[in-house]
C-alpha cells in the first residue's frame, strides 16, 4: 500500500476554468501514478467569496472530466473546531497575536510591520489574529519537485492572518490544519501558491505537523498571455463529453505529457488510463505554458 495521499482543493468562488483542470489533472494522475489516494476538499471558508451552487458544479466538473476521488468529500465550512483549536495552541506558544491595525494605517509599509506583536494598539477594535512571522524557522528552505530548492524569509513577507478580523479562518492556516487532519503527503497545485509555502511550512512546524512534499505546477496563461483565473473571466469547464475529450487531451499536453495526437477524441477514461501509465514530473518545464485553442470546441 502507498503511503502516497494527495488533494485538490479548489475555492468554490465559481466554476473550475482550464487553469484549475490543469492542476486537478496533475495532481490526480502523481497520485494515481503513486498508487495513493486522491481527496477532494472544497475550500469553502469564505461564503461571501462563494456564490450557491458553485461546489456542485466543481464535483460535476470533476466527474465529467473522470476525476473520481477518493473517500467524502471534505468541506471547510465545518472545520471551525479544528481551526480553533490550532490557533489556540499557536497563542498559547506565543505564535499568534490579535492585531487592530487596519490595511490603511500601515500602507506606507510593503508588508505588516508587527506593530501589534506586543500588545493589541487599539483595544477599541476588532482584531484579526496573525503569526509571528519572525519567531519561526528563517530562512524556510524546502525542495520543490518543480522549481528546486525553494529560499523564503518568513518575516519578510509579513505576519500574515490567520483569523480575519470579520470572524472568518484565513485560508494560510485552514490549509495546514486540513492538510495534517487528512494525512496529506503531497501537495500538487498552481506556482500562484509558491510564495504562500513559507508561512504553510512555518506554520506546520509550530505545530508539530509532517511537512508534505510539494511539487507547484507552471504558470497557465491564455491565448491572450494573460493568467487564467476567475477573475480574468476564464471560461468555465465544460460537460458535455464531446467538449470534454479535446480539453482532457490540451491539458495533459499543457502538462508536457506529449500524449498522442490520436487520442484527442478517445473517451476519458482511455486518456486518463494513458496519462496515469505515463505520468512523469521530469517532462514538466517551469516555464510559462500557454493554452491552446481547445476551449471552444
Ligand atoms: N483553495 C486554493 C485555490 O483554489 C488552493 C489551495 C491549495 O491547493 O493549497 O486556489
Amino acid at each position: 500500500m502507498s503511503d502516497y495521499r494527495g488533494r485538490f482543493a479548489p475555492t468554490p468562488s465559481g466554476p473550475l476554468h482550464f487553469g484549475s483542470l490543469v492542476a486537478a489533472l496533475a495532481s490526480f494522475l502523481d497520485a494515481r501514478r503513486a498508487g495513493g489516494e486522491w481527496r477532494l476538499r472544497i475550500e469553502d471558508i469564505d461564503p461571501p467569496r462563494c456564490p450557491a451552487g458553485a461546489a456542485d458544479t466543481i464535483l460535476r466538473q470533476l466527474e465529467a472530466f473522470g476525476l473520481g476521488w477518493d473517500g467524502p468529500v471534505s468541506w471547510q465550512h465545518d472545520r471551525d473546531a479544528a481551526y480553533g483549536a490550532a490557533l489556540e495552541r499557536l497563542e498559547a506558544a506565543g505564535l499568534a497575536y490579535p492585531c487592530s491595525c487596519s490595511r490603511k494605517q500601515w500602507r506606507e509599509h510593503a508588508v505588516y510591520p508587527g506593530w501589534c506583536r506586543h500588545g493589541v494598539c487599539d483595544l477599541t477594535r476588532p482584531v484579526a489574529w496573525r503569526l509571528r512571522s519572525d519567531l519561526g524557522p528563517r530562512p524556510v528552505v524546502w525542495p520543490d519537485r518543480l522549481f528546486g530548492e525553494q529560499r523564503f524569509d518568513p518575516a519578510a513577507l509579513g505576519d500574515v492572518v490567520l483569523k480575519r478580523k470579520d470572524g472568518l479562518w484565513a485560508y494560510q492556516l485552514a490549509v495546514v490544519v486540513d492538510d495534517a487532519d487528512q494525512g496529506i503527503s503531497d501537495v500538487v497545485r498552481g506556482v500562484d501558491l509558491l510564495d504562500n509555502t513559507p508561512w504553510q511550512r512555518q506554520l506546520q512546524q509550530a505545530l508539530g505537523y509532517p511537512e508534505p512534499r510539494y511539487l507547484h505546477l507552471p504558470l497557465i496563461l491564455g491565448d491572450d498571455g494573460q493568467k487564467l483565473s476567475k477573475q480574468n473571466l476564464a471560461p468555465a469547464l465544460p460537460e458535455a463529453d464531446d467538449a470534454v475529450r479535446p480539453l482532457l487531451h490540451t491539458a495533459l499536453a499543457a502538462l508536457d505529457q506529449a500524449p498522442p495526437e490520436s487520442m484527442a477524441t478517445a473517451p476519458v477514461a482511455e486518456q486518463l488510463q494513458w496519462g496515469i501509465a505515463h505520468w512523469d514530473v521530469a517532462r514538466l518545464r517551469a516555464a510559462p505554458h500557454r493554452q491552446t485553442d481547445a476551449t471552444t470546441p
